[in-house]
């Protein structure tokens, strides 16, 4: 058994994993705690909890975070999480449960996710990318994980694709995040002159609604996006050459919306020596469970 943890901005999911599936969960608050420690300590309780209500030992204690560094164990900085100083998460989960516990980048977990358990399994060489408040990405290659010199390699959301573009929340211009993220898909409805009251819904999904309801803007942001998103992806497979590219997170399930026109410019972008070598997927994973599988596959490493 192993335990996954998904800290999330507003609340954090612990879960069992026995042979890549959850078989028990609970959530806490991630906001509202004192400190990190209050925050630390209730993440142990809950641990304590789902061992003891399942009556199965665990091994290893998997977590995945913004902004966490895996090679330190250490969140650094996170601009969506409620502490502003590095917070050494591994440590002190590890010192309050005696279980070994790992930190890991939440893209990088979400790769190893799909790779162990979902539409990555049996290949050395995958990208992940997750696409949703932000662009996360993960790299498999040659059967590792790519963690870079300092622990955070595989910024595909901030490799630049505009020059002198859209302003990103890293403070540079024309990121590839600053494009597909859910804020960028709706920047880009309202350029196309679409209706402000659909932006009155929830993230991506009002514009894919009013898509499938024939609103031309919303048609054309889902085009638009899939010519940023394709640029991005083709460059990143002539640096890694992965043998396939998976998709995550909630725009990716905007369905043949997103898809058909991605399909169509990925490989119209591709290098020729690419074409028949890499093929474009969505996960495999439940969303309900995916970021726990990858909190947990970080263990494996
Ligand atoms: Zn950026």
């Amino acid at each position: 058994m192993i335990i996954g943890i998904d800290i999330g901005g507003t609340s954090s999911k612990i879960g069992l994993v026995d042979q890549g599936r959850v078989i028990a969960t609970k959530r806490i608050i991630t906001t509202g705690h004192a400190d990190e420690f209050a925050f630390a300590d209730a993440l142990a309780e809950s641990v304590r909890e789902l061992i003891t209500e399942n009556g199965q030992p665990a091994t290893a204690i998997g977590i995945g975070a913004p902004n966490a560094n895996q090679l330190t164990g250490i969140i650094e900085m996170a601009p969506n999480l409620p502490w502003k100083n590095d917070v050494p998460l591994a440590k002190m989960v590890e010192e309050r449960t005696g279980i070994r516990s790992v930190l890991g980048n939440d893209a990088n977990a979400a790769a190893l996710g799909e790779w162990r358990y979902g539409a990555g399994q049996g290949l050395k060489d995958l990208l992940l990318v997750t696409l949703g408040t932000g662009v996360g990405s993960g790299f498999i290659v040659n059967g590792q994980l790519v963690l870079g010199s300092a622990g955070n390699a595989g910024e595909l959301g901030h490799m630049t694709i505009v020059i002198d573009g859209r302003v990103c929340t890293c403070d540079r211009k024309g990121c590839l995040e600053a494009y597909v993220s859910i804020r960028g898909l709706r920047q880009t409805y309202l350029e196309l002159d679409g209706d402000p009251e659909v932006l009155k819904g929830e993230g991506v999904h009002c514009i894919a609604v009013a898509a499938a309801a024939g609103d031309a803007a919303a048609l054309q942001t889902f085009r638009h996006a899939a010519r940023w998103l394709g640029v991005g992806l083709a460059n990143a497979v002539a640096v890694t050459g992965p043998a396939r590219v998976v998709l995550f997170g909630g725009i990716s399930r905007s369905g043949d919306l997103l898809m058909l026109p991605l399909q169509e410019r990925f490989q119209e972008l591709l290098l020729n020596i690419y074409h028949g070598r890499v093929d474009l997927v969505t996960s495999a994973l439940p969303d309900d469970d995916a970021a726990i599988l990858g909190a947990a596959a970080l263990t494996t490493m």
